[in-house]
């Protein structure tokens, strides 16, 4: 008789976005003439731009011919991608990363939940809160975190780094030393970024306390004001410490697509094992574990993720990018005006609000789908530091944005 893997039973309730769509699924049953506009969940809503399906039209072609057909691609990634974004992303900008030392993926959330099976199970891991949930449930499932308490919303072994409005969003040093720390920059869902002297002082803390920092950096490109990082590996030391997820969702819509990244530098090196294996390198794990598990992004996608990097890929990619943004700046200016307070939707196509006459995020939820039709995020809903705000999207389109922000004016 087969047994399950009970950690699965320990994860809470369904999915947030699940549990958003049935709610906004009654309301319309309810309601058949609502027009409801969704500015809930983080997917993008552009087309790939021209760069983007010109090379994915000339690739697809290339695997209908015998000469230029492509079979299974390398388990780590075609050589002109890693390339391209170890030149791209990371060397024109002035940080050390090698070309091997980018693994392609199919994605940031895989690579995300994947990531800790190449730690020990007794790695205790800290998470900002409000948190992307993916880094916590792909950690329960591990069985690493301990018990869900339903009344705190939290796991009784996963340290916990609230970001408020009284600390600006940014996460402070734990009092308990965790082996594995998460952060996203810009972040998702509270739209705020980190300083490179905020984030420097982690990758020192990370060194000294020999701690693994795995940056979520998904939304670098909307980063607009020069004096926030872009990469963790601007600060001095990370290449010791810091592994760095990157995406095409975002910046250059391949939601759909599926294409991502993860860095990880040759220096982060773990002097003595328990089976008394000595310097060994985490990259040399997760090559391992890609080659196992991974038989590579297709030929096809990383073609079209190869296009993102030349001169007219970059500009489409950033006028896409200024579309969002100008959403997010409406967006933001409408919220303030109607007298909410606002955060985020400057470096990030997230606006957080907090709530008005300290409603819940899931009454406010609620009442915004109900007085305006408006569809957006319960803060909650990424940890119990996100009661009391709320997370709106600016990958809509503009003319969506507007109609949202008027009804919410007239609410
Ligand atoms: C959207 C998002 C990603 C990107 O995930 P993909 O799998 O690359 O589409 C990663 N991290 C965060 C925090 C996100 O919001």
């Amino acid at each position: 008789m087969y047994s399950l893997n009970e950690n699965y039973l320990k994860l809470p309730g369904s999915y947030l976005f699940s549990g958003i769509a049935k709610k906004v699924a009654a309301y319309q049953d309810a309601h058949k003439d609502a027009d409801i506009i969704r500015l809930g969940i983080g997917d993008v809503t552009q087309p790939l731009c021209k760069a983007v399906i010109d090379e994915l039209h000339r690739a697809v072609d290339e695997m209908a011919n015998a000469d230029t057909f492509k079979g299974y691609a390398p388990d780590l990634g075609y050589d002109f991608l890693r390339h391209a974004m170890a030149e791209n992303d990371y060397r024109n900008k002035g940080c050390e990363i090698a070309d091997d030392e980018i693994f392609i993926s199919d994605g940031a959330k895989s690579d995300s939940a994947n990531i800790q099976e190449i730690f020990g199970n007794s790695c205790k891991i800290a998470v900002c809160d409000p948190v992307y949930p993916v880094y916590v449930d792909s950690n329960v499932m591990a069985g690493r975190c301990g018990d869900y308490d339903e009344k705190t919303g939290m796991w009784s072994n996963v340290i916990y780094m609230p970001c408020t409005a009284e600390n600006g969003f940014a996460p402070e040093l734990p009092s308990q030393t965790p082996d594995l720390i998460y952060l996203c920059f810009p972040n998702n869902p509270t739209g705020e970024v980190i300083s490179k002297d905020q984030l420097q002082g982690w990758v020192d803390y990370a060194n000294k306390v020999g701690a693994v920092i795995i940056y979520d950096a998904a939304y670098e490109a909307y980063i607009t004001d020069s004096s926030i990082p872009h990469s963790i590996y601007e600060c001095v030391g990370a290449r010791s410490c810091a592994i760095e997820l990157r995406s095409f969702s975002k910046n250059a819509g391949f939601t759909g697509l599926r294409l991502g990244a993860t860095v990880i530098p040759h220096d982060i090196v773990i002097s003595k094992t328990a089976i008394g294996k000595e310097n060994v390198e985490l990259h040399s794990l997760w090559a391992r574990r890609h080659g196992t598990k991974y038989n590579g992004a297709p030929y096809i996608v990383q073609r079209a993720g190869f296009a993102c990097y030349s001169d007219e890929g970059k500009a489409q990619i950033k006028e896409q990018v200024a579309t969002y943004m100008k959403n997010a700046h409406y967006i933001k200016n409408g919220l303030k005006e109607a007298g909410y307070t606002v955060y985020g939707g400057e470096n990030s196509p997230y606006v957080w609000l907090r709530t008005p006459d300290n409603m819940t995020s899931w009454e406010f939820f609620d009442y915004l789908l109900d007085k305006a039709n408006v569809v957006g995020t319960p803060g909650s809903g990424f940890g119990p530091s996100g009661e009391h705000y709320f997370r709106l999207t600016a990958f809509g389109s503009y003319e969506n944005s507007v109609r949202a922000i008027d009804r919410i004016k007239n609410m």
